[in-house]
């Protein structure tokens, strides 16, 4: 495949790119602009000596019904202002490059495409408004430690028979209120609600390559992490994907809905690798978007065949004017960045503070880590070791992760929760989101060994995402031994210690419904079979749903679990130092938080065994006891406290 690329495009070979090279155009107008008496297409081709721009009745096929030699501007820019109203038309571009011809192409900014993402199309954005999209405002939110975030995916959510929802797959599917199971309960948006989260995070819903979006019937499914058009939704989450308006109008009436319904929007982003190099980017500035090896070749940092280059000027000011897009025309209050360490410190920045000037509270996350290596220098990487560096951003916890359930890379390799007796100071590591504390002896930390947040909010604490076994799954693989009444005791156990730790939380959709994928880990390309949210589950595991919902509502009801800072985690969270190293005990004291319990005892048991300890002076209401939440308390103790097997326990003193 490599050599037939090679073949067929020569200028796909290149030695290095080198960014003096090529000019840098500095003004925000880059792509395709209608409005009803012109259109300005304006496309960044440095090295082209020819661009044409070519207009169509639809998104596929048939003849262009004009053609137009663009002229060259300033700084690589090509452009062209083709008078009359054109809306809904679609287009491509072409150019020629060193005496050869790219295929056609959108844009790499097109806003709007067409069946499959090859033709960009002229859209009147104000059109696409759903009505009353102007009073659409942010749900409410004062720290990014409140942040209760649900990872889902646009066909997970309804796709199952089981559903009630009428829209199955589909952007306008988690707009629907009220739908129900066979058996009564709540799915999709209300159970969304009902559960209490504050956020909920897609799976990559831009316009992706895999699924063929002219073959919807026959229900191809994947996660989406092969970028086309990264300012354009998805086409198969539409209702109709032939006509490049639906689709944006369809995803902002999910976002109105959901932000009518108290819950934010946050949009995972891929802006580190595209699907292949066969690419808008390459066919426009071939080469210069990617990072190559010293001998010309695809470097791989993605472990997807390609990464891009965000230090590159062109490219850092396309992701950060991408995001401003989606901030700004979709109301996207949070970006997820897939393999953020491929990114550039600079550029992730840069990202912040533009986007911080548009609204405070939009959050940003991303995975703190590379899909393999890359030639971008390690000190420049916006990886975990240097989240600190970085401004209102947060990374991914994998050290409180798999110190709760065990190692992600060997099925058998237990957690705090299931009795490893070795990962007793991660677990605090977690519990303090990842930030200095003087109690923490970092060189027993088995990942990390020194902090790595400087606030909490830049720690994202989780048990388990999409991106590998569920978490019921993860601890039936390593505790095949374990009835299912213990099974749950871990389960629970994880999602409690999650929801007590400071920094802000993560869950993966379904695991309040102890969702399975079968023990498959790696299911981007599985059948809805083992991917959907099998709402029957709503039914069979009630009391575990009604635990999150639970524990998820003591976490909003008590800012101590929230702490803004550092400084205040310091102040009021200490640990009691327990010999036994499955026994976990912290106080939160005097109000921190401004919290209406003046005195918090956590106590974690992460061995399957009862046990007693002493406890400190004074008469301790328990709000829950390991199997039960009732804030207002469920038996008051004094001296001794019973502690269940694996179990977690949370007294307060008033
Ligand atoms: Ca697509």
């Amino acid at each position: 495949m490599k050599s037939f690329l090679l073949l067929m495009l020569p200028a796909f070979c290149f030695a290095q790119i080198h960014t003096n090279d090529y000019p840098v155009y500095h003004h925000p107008d880059l792509g395709v602009h209608y409005n009803i008496h012109k259109t300005v297409f304006k496309i960044w081709a440095p090295k082209a000596s020819t661009v044409i721009l070519r207009l169509y009745k639809n998104g596929e096929g048939g003849e262009p019904l004009r053609t137009i030699h663009m002229s060259i501007a300033q700084d690589g820019v090509w452009h062209t202002d083709v008078t009359g109203d054109i809306k809904n038309q679609y287009y491509t571009f072409q150019i020629q490059q060193d005496h050869h011809w790219m295929p056609e192409t959108p844009d790499i900014y097109a806003f709007a495409v067409g069946v499959n993402g090859h033709r960009g199309m002229v859209v009147d954005l104000q059109e696409t408004n759903p009505s009353g999209w102007h009073n659409d405002t942010r749900p409410p939110q004062v720290n990014f430690t409140d942040i209760i975030i649900y990872e889902s995916h646009v066909r997970d959510l309804s796709i199952s028979n089981n559903s009630g929802i009428k829209h199955k797959g589909k952007f306008l599917g988690i707009a629907e209120l009220n739908t129900k199971n066979n058996n009564g309960q709540s799915t999709g948006l209300s159970h969304l609600k009902e559960l209490g989260i504050t956020h909920l995070h897609l799976l990559p819903s831009f316009d992706y390559n895999t699924i063929d979006e002219s073959k919807l019937l026959m229900n191809n499914y994947n996660w989406g992490y092969d970028p086309l058009n990264f300012n354009a939704p998805e086409g198969s989450y539409s209702t109709d994907p032939y006509n490049g308006a639906v689709r944006i109008k369809e995803f902002k009436q999910m976002v109105q809905a959901l932000h009518a319904n108290g819950i934010r929007v946050i949009m995972d982003v891929v802006y580190n690798h595209t699907s292949g190099i066969k690419t808008p980017f390459n066919y426009t500035a071939p080469g210069y978007y990617y990072r190559h090896n010293a001998d010309g070749s695809y470097s791989d940092g993605s472990g997807c065949s390609n990464e891009t280059a965000s230090e590159r000027p062109m490219m850092r000011k396309f992701i950060i004017e991408s995001l401003v897009y989606w901030a700004k025309e979709y109301h996207i209050d949070g970006f997820r960045f897939d393999l953020m360490g491929l990114h550039d410190q600079e550029t992730m920045n840069q990202i912040s503070d533009t986007l911080h000037k548009i609204d405070p509270t939009i959050f940003l996350y991303g995975e703190g880590w590379t899909g393999g290596s890359s030639p971008l220098p390690e000190e420049q990487r916006a990886i975990k070791k240097y989240t600190y560096k970085l401004h209102k951003i947060a990374a991914f916890s994998d050290d409180m992760r798999d110190a709760l359930r065990g190692a992600h890379d060997v099925d058998s390799g237990k957690g705090f929760v299931s009795g490893n007796p070795w990962l007793k100071e991660s677990v605090k590591f977690g519990i303090v989101a990842a930030t200095p504390h003087p109690q923490i002896n970092y060189s027993h930390v088995h990942y990390s060994h020194e902090p790595w947040a400087a606030e909490p909010y830049q720690t994202i604490n989780y048990v388990s995402c999409h991106d590998d076994n569920t978490l019921v799954d993860k601890l039936r693989k390593s505790n095949w031994e374990a009835t299912e009444e213990d099974l749950i005791k871990m389960d629970k156990l994880s999602q409690s210690i999650v929801l007590t730790s400071q920094g802000v939380v993560f869950l993966h959709s379904g695991a309040e419904l102890l969702r399975t994928k079968q023990g498959i880990a790696n299911s981007y390309n599985l059948p809805d079979s083992i991917n959907e949210i099998d709402w029957s589950r709503k039914t069979k595991y009630k009391s575990v749903f009604d635990y999150y919902q639970s524990m998820i509502a003591l976490r909003k009801n008590h800012p101590a679990f929230r702490m803004p800072t550092t400084k205040m985690i310091q102040e009021h969270l200490h640990f009691t130092d327990y010999a036994d190293p499955s026994l976990l005990l912290y106080t939160i004291s005097n109000h921190a938080n401004g919290d209406s319990w003046k005195d918090i005892l956590v106590v974690l048991n992460g061995e399957n065994k009862d046990k007693e300890l002493p406890l400190p002076t004074g008469k301790w209401t328990v709000a829950v006891d390991g199997v039960n939440v009732k804030e207002e308390g469920i038996l008051q103790v004094e001296t001794v406290l019973k502690v269940p097997a694996i179990s977690a326990m949370v007294l307060y003193k008033n």
